[in-house]
């Protein structure tokens, strides 16, 4: 029924079908913030003549608005931050299984979906940062070993609320099991220097102020105090790089399964995987393009290059109930 009523307006207008096609819209629920999507989509919109409508909103307050309206949702696209939502929004249902050899060939396999329902657009990396008046950045090492004794009471965190934290402890599951990650945990929660923040920021100036010596946040926060002020003591560490790997997420989307525009909406996320989008969409926030071709923003590479944990990020969905219990057990608030 909605179908028709635009389109028997087109007849009685005497519309042709290419000035149909031509007013074409699409509909993006973005947990992304205004201000890092809206030159992207005007972009595409001056490209193509493809109206970019979109909402912003908390990632679990739109992934419960697209459920709440069923088939009558406009949201033709769920765009997101990190894996663990991404997983979630495909489990409830709600997201189109997309066959796209543009995506599979511009995204590499551990930053999407197995199931092709969810798509990485931008990377982020989750690593250490320390005091650079206080540390000698070869006394660390991995996630892991910031669990051991010569670090009680000189590390920082956010809270363990934050699915960024889930993600990252998830994905120590898949690589350490639950015994030994649960060690880790509890090790990283006795060395404390003081309770969990709300934000990376936090935890960045906070470093910054010699209240820690060194915490785990993702790199754009770094990029981002760094730029208000290049003169705090603040350097990454890339971290497990004997190992595994840093541990990286991704923002991404996938398209509403009672989208009434697929094909367009599959066009669309296939210009965002796209260089010229991936461009756009990584230097808005210093992130990493996912599309490997695309250049890194250059202060972004001045932190220098790393190896990045291959484990399809999918881990982090399937393990995250388990990595919110094993954190709850350990008492990291
Ligand atoms: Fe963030």
């Amino acid at each position: 029924m909605k179908k028709t009523i635009p389109l028997i307006c087109a007849l009685i207008l005497g519309l042709s079908s290419l000035a149909w096609a031509s007013s074409e819209e699409l509909v993006v629920y973005s947990a992304r913030k205004e201000h890092l999507i809206k030159d992207l989509f005007q972009t595409y919109e001056k490209a193509t003549g493809v109206k970019i409508k979109y909402i912003t909103g908390k990632a679990a307050v739109l992934l419960q608005r697209i459920l709440a309206e069923g088939d009558n949702t406009a949201a033709d696209i769920l765009l997101t931050v990190d894996a663990g939502n991404l997983w979630h929004a495909a489990q409830k249902g709600i997201l189109e299984t997309v066959d796209s050899p543009v995506l599979t060939q511009n995204i590499p396999a551990h930053y999407r979906d197995p199931a092709n329902q969810w798509f990485g657009l931008s990377v982020r990396a989750r690593t250490l940062v320390y005091n650079t008046d206080k540390i000698n950045p070869k006394e660390l090492g991995s996630y892991q070993d910031l669990a051991g004794p010569q670090w009680k009471g000189r590390l920082l965190l956010r809270t363990s609320k934050k699915v960024y934290n889930q993600s990252l402890v998830a994905m120590l599951i898949a690589a350490e099991g639950n015994e030994k990650t649960a060690g880790i945990i509890k090790g990283w929660v006795g060395n404390l220097a003081a309770p969990p923040y709300s934000s990376d920021t936090k935890v960045l100036e906070a470093i910054a102020a010699g209240q820690g010596d060194v915490g785990i946040v993702n790199t754009y926060y770094f990029g981002r105090l760094m730029k208000k002020n290049s003169d705090l003591p603040l350097a990454l560490y890339w971290a497990d790089q004997a190992g595994d790997g840093v541990h990286v997420n991704v923002s991404g989307a996938g398209i509403v399964k009672s989208s009434k525009n697929k094909a367009a909406a599959i066009k669309f996320i296939e210009w965002l995987s796209s260089p010229p989008a991936q461009k756009i969409l990584a230097d808005a926030n210093m992130e990493y393009p996912v599309n490997p071709v695309v250049a890194i923003h250059p202060q972004v590479a001045s932190w220098g290059s790393f190896k990045d944990n291959k484990i399809n990020l999918s881990r982090a969905g399937e393990l995250q109930a388990q990595a919110i219990r094993l954190m709850d057990m350990a008492g990291y608030k």
